[in-house]
């Protein structure tokens, strides 16, 4: 024990004392909102270093999300020192098995250099697959596979392990072979998808029982907050890590639990005690975060949820603003404001990093940024997938993928006519073809093509600068520093000059993001290290100094604590959101009133609640009504005011311009040049279906082309070969004399 006890430990109420000092055997600690979980889970840590029970490297530390990883490192800097650096095994379920799944890759068949792909990726991937089993794309879309694939990847299912019955949820039964078939192109593109993070984990730790004996007893203590919302993957892995010595402690509150669609399983918490016998169970009951209304106004809303544990909260806090409910007119009206009262707030003194707006669905956010950049209110967007997604970012990262990970198939297909440069559908379908005849990626089959006659003379003159270039930028990213060489290959590959040439007002703002991206990169290691921020991340909050509001998700809410809160949007069919109320299942509904429930215990201070009376959903205006969620509200805690004067509140803008279909457009059949040519080429006989029959049998009998060989090109028609050198043919061709070409694209005649 220490000498005398540190601040963070006699200010532990009797409960989170015990949920420090019960180092050894299960522990959960199962409380509500605010009751300092994490902060005792965090003095938990701080306790096992301080007293050296373990080495940081011995601790396994799952948070919910990176920036909850990286608080709690600072939290855990200031109590108590240097003693707290290192923890590398510290972080989220996903960046924790990245790490992991780099050491032992290949034992699934990849290498450490692995790419993680984003949604977009996967989409594009899974497009191709289903292209390939002549599956219609329209009928079988690729989004309901990904959702299918990802729902069996969280419940710990290799295809072998889908049960039939579930196989038949798409394109009459094929489901898990076009999971294995996705599996498999995973693997030759060297790549790995969120899901697989776990599952390759999973799966390793059960097949190598040497492995996975080293790792549990490596991990001396392990530790999860938000346990609540880990699904079936994740508590499996879990269990293996923990092994036989069960020093897990777990914290969670069920009230909390929001995650189901993503797999998530309340019934973890609830079978805690099952499965690790003896597991002392610590309820917690003070909240220290919020006043008393805030508090009361939650708790009368999810007290309309059925099937809870039940747990008291109280707070000894006095005083405090009743939650406000705001009515206004419409979104614009709705931004405005909330910018008005954050702007007053600001002029009273308060900080705007302590203001939060959390928004139910992900396009809300625009129209708060957009106000805000018009008043010059300083924000950041956090949780979602906006600074990365956007198209510039985009590429600029696949250029970086490239250099990092040759291989990366989707990234080649990403960059290598973009910038525009002569490499149209053609040579990229010839370019795929190559790679599938010859089994390996593109940037191989590419090389191997400049030194052909295959290509138009300028197309090959590009894509051989392509292909130098990215060698050369390879060999530079061992000596030079990743944010320059990122720098560089912006500038070489013509990507900012193609963007300078371009006066618009859209192009200056992504040269700016362009420039951040840059800037992100500093604060990491190596080019890996950054692009795997980047895909377990995806957000940018990481632009440090200046004091902002903060817009995220509810979901992306879940943990942390602001003085300000404001909700807006709290209407039938966005909160609770449509597709809650199609499902029309009871449990959909409670689901969506533990957000409500997540969301006003965000707040210390004051929480201010808004609905509109009219919406623009994509284009259309509509009416709306409040959420059902507002009339739950504790009347005596809450204080309701209303901007509305006059007019209808039913009324119905005849302003609806936009094609209210529209959105079902996107996001669908927007495949890029190089899918339809990939698409076309595969059926396109001889070239690649015949070609692929001929590499299933071993490759070609390098006999056939022998010198004086007739043999036919799909683009230069007949001819004699002159000379055979691996897998380069001269051919002398009747239309057009001798040419370099490739012998996966020459039939022999006769
Ligand atoms: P959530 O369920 O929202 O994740 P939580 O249970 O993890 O909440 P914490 O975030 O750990 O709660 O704590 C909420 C607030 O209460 C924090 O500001 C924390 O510093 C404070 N707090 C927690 N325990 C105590 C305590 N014993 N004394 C004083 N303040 C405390
Ligand atoms: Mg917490």
């Amino acid at each position: 024990p220490l000498a005398s006890e540190p601040d963070w430990l006699s200010s532990l109420n009797p409960p989170q004392r015990e949920a420090v000092l019960t180092t050894e055997g299960p522990v959960l600690m199962l409380a509500g909102a605010g009751t300092g979980k994490t902060k005792a889970l965090t003095a938990r840590l701080a306790w096992i270093l301080a007293n050296r029970l373990a080495w940081p490297s011995e601790l396994l530390a799952v948070t919910f999300t990176n920036k909850a990883a990286r608080e709690m490192r600072h939290r855990l800097g200031t109590m108590i020192g240097p003693a707290a650096e290192g923890m590398p095994w510290l972080g989220t379920f996903h960046a924790i098995a990245a790490k992991m799944l780099r050491r032992h890759a290949e034992l699934v068949g990849l290498k450490s250099n692995f790419t993680i792909l984003d949604t977009d990726d996967q989409l594009r991937l899974l497009k191709q697959v289903i292209a390939e089993a002549n599956l219609d794309e329209k009928r079988w879309p690729a989004k309901a596979l990904a959702g299918l694939i990802d729902r069996w990847k969280n419940k710990g299912q290799v295809p072998a392990d889908v049960p039939a019955g579930e196989s038949f949820a798409f394109a009459d039964g094929q489901g898990a072979t076009l999971y294995a078939r996705y599996q498999e192109r995973l693997a030759t593109l060297n790549a790995a998808d969120f899901g697989d993070l776990l599952l390759h984990g999973i799966v390793i730790l059960e097949r190598h029982a040497d492995l996975r004996a080293e790792w549990q007893r490596k991990f001396k203590y392990c530790l999860v907050d938000e346990y609540q919302d880990t699904n079936a993957a994740q508590y499996r892995w879990l269990k293996l890590l923990v092994g036989e010595r069960h020093n897990l402690c777990c914290v969670g509150d069920d009230d909390q639990s929001i995650y189901s669609w993503r797999g998530a399983e309340v019934s973890n918490i609830l079978r805690f005690e099952k499965d690790f016998p003896g597991a002392r169970i610590i309820r917690l009951e003070q909240n220290y975060r919020s006043t008393p209304h805030i508090l009361a106004a939650a708790s009368g809303v999810i007290a309309k949820n059925s099937g809870r544990l039940g747990k008291t909260l109280w707070t000894a806090m006095n005083g405090g603003e009743k939650v406000n409910v705001v009515g206004v007119w419409d979104g614009p009206e709705e931004a405005r404001l909330v910018g008005e009262r954050i702007e007053r707030l600001a002029r009273e003194g308060a900080g705007l990093e302590q203001v939060a707006i959390l928004v139910r669905a992900q396009h809300q956010t625009r129209e708060f940024e957009d106000r805000f950049i018009a008043i010059g209110l300083p924000y950041r967007i956090v949780g979602g997938f906006r600074f990365y997604e956007r198209a510039e970012i985009r590429d600029a990262l696949a250029y970086l993928r490239l250099v990092n990970s040759a291989d990366d198939a989707l990234a080649f297909e990403r960059i290598v006519n973009v910038p525009k440069r002569g490499l149209g559908d053609k040579a990229q379908a010839l370019i795929a073809a190559h790679a599938r005849a010859t089994g390996s990626s593109l940037s191989h089959a590419a090389a191997g093509i400049i030194e052909t006659d295959e290509l138009p003379a300028a197309a090959r003159r590009n894509l051989a600068t392509l292909v130098g270039d990215l060698r050369r930028w390879r060999a530079m990213a061992d000596t030079t520093p990743h944010p320059e060489l990122a720098q560089i290959i912006l500038e070489e590959c013509g990507y900012v000059a193609a963007l300078q040439a371009d006066k618009s007002a859209e192009a200056a703002g992504r040269l700016d993001n362009l420039a951040e991206l840059v800037r992100a990169m500093e604060v990491y290691d190596d080019l890996q290290a950054f692009l795997e921020h980047v895909s377990l991340v995806m957000d940018n909050d990481r632009s440090e100094g200046e004091a902002k509001v903060t817009i995220m998700t509810l979901h992306a809410a879940k943990g942390l604590e602001f003085d300000h809160i404001f909700l807006p949007g709290w209407e039938e069919g966005l909160f609770p959101s449509q597709r809650a109320l199609d499902e029309g299942g009871q449990a959909s509904l409670e689901e969506e009133r533990r957000l409500a429930y997540v969301g006003i215990t965000r707040a210390r201070r004051r929480a201010t609640i808004l609905h509109a009376a009219n919406r623009r959903v994509y284009g259309q205006w509509t009416s709306s009504i409040p959420s059902r969620f507002v009339a739950e509200l504790p009347a005596e805690h809450v204080e309701s005011e209303t901007t509305l004067s006059g007019g209808p509140s039913l009324w119905r803008a005849a302003l609806g311009d936009g094609d209210p279909f529209a959105h079902l457009e996107r996001g669908s059949g927007r495949g890029p040049g190089w899918e339809r040519a990939a698409s076309r080429g595969v059926k396109r006989p001889g070239v690649i279906e015949g070609r692929a029959t001929h590499v299933t049998v071993g490759g070609r009998a390098r006999g056939e082309f022998a010198v004086g060989v007739r043999v036919f090109h799909q683009k230069f028609g007949q001819g004699t070969v002159r000379a055979v050198d691996a897998n380069k043919l001269t051919v002398s061709f009747d239309a057009s004399g001798d040419k370099l070409v490739l012998d996966s694209f020459v039939e022999p005649l006769g």
